[in-house]
């Protein structure tokens, strides 16, 4: 799923200044798993925005309406009627959420209240960590269910690179060698054949050219 956190609360507090009717738009998908996105994040972030206003001596009037998914047209559409009531939407949906609404939307400004990470999942209670780089040209079936691209620091495709230690990848931050767990976990599958032979560079052509589309009929424009 698509990995969110949640933005400064100065850094919000700063983006609605000046606005007096903000609606602040929640999902209940990614964002709302990740606990950053949903209706009662949605509803604690507008009180603390109304409060941190009053205190300044501004006037600010929040509302709070949440969709199923902010990344499809027919449930951004259902926020026409508070999307008309408010001067910005101030949405709790990841980039993808955020600019559909900017596009059904055009005449209002749309303000991200969230930071739109990577596409990951849970590795430990309220811990997401990054699986995959979305590069359109899947090789897990080469190496073992692990992804070089995003586990190996390097990115490295024909690895190990050989500045492991202990099990850890050289640059840091106490990560597994993802060559290891590849090689670990292909062996205890019988399929270290699989890295007989150099694989080629990867294949970027699908990341090219503006936002890529997939769908109907298969494949990646
Ligand atoms: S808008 Fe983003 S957070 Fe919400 S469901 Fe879609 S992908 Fe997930
Ligand atoms: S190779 Fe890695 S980055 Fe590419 S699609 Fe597969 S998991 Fe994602």
């Amino acid at each position: 799923m698509i990995v969110t956190e949640a933005k400064s609360f100065v850094l919000v507090a700063a983006m609605i200044t000046g606005f007096r009717r903000v609606l602040v738009a929640a999902c209940a998908g990614c964002t709302a798993v990740c606990g950053v996105g949903g209706e009662r994040q949605a509803g604690e972030l507008a009180d603390a925005l109304r409060l941190h206003a009053r205190l300044r001596g501004e006037v600010l009037d929040t509302e709070v309406r949440g969709v199923t998914r902010q990344c499809e047209p027919e449930f951004v559409a259902e926020l026409a009627p508070a999307v008309a009531r408010a001067e910005a939407v101030l949405t709790l949906g990841c980039g993808v959420g955020a600019q559909f609404l900017a596009e059904h939307y055009p005449g209002v400004p749309v303000l991200p209240g969230v930071n739109t990470r990577f596409a990951g999942g849970l590795a430990a209670p309220g811990v997401w960590e990054e699986r995959c780089r979305l590069c359109g040209d899947c090789v897990l079936y080469l190496t073992g269910g692990v992804c070089p691209r995003t586990r190996c620091a390097k990115g490295i495709m024909n690895g190990p690179c050989g500045g492991a230690a202990g099990g850890l990848c050289e640059v840091g931050n106490a990560t597994p060698c993802a060559w290891l767990l590849i090689w670990e976990r292909l062996e205890r599958l019988g399929r270290t054949g699989t890295l007989d032979e150099i694989g080629p560079p990867p294949d970027w052509s699908g990341a090219q050219a503006g936002p890529r589309r997939s769908g109907k009929g298969g494949g990646v424009e």
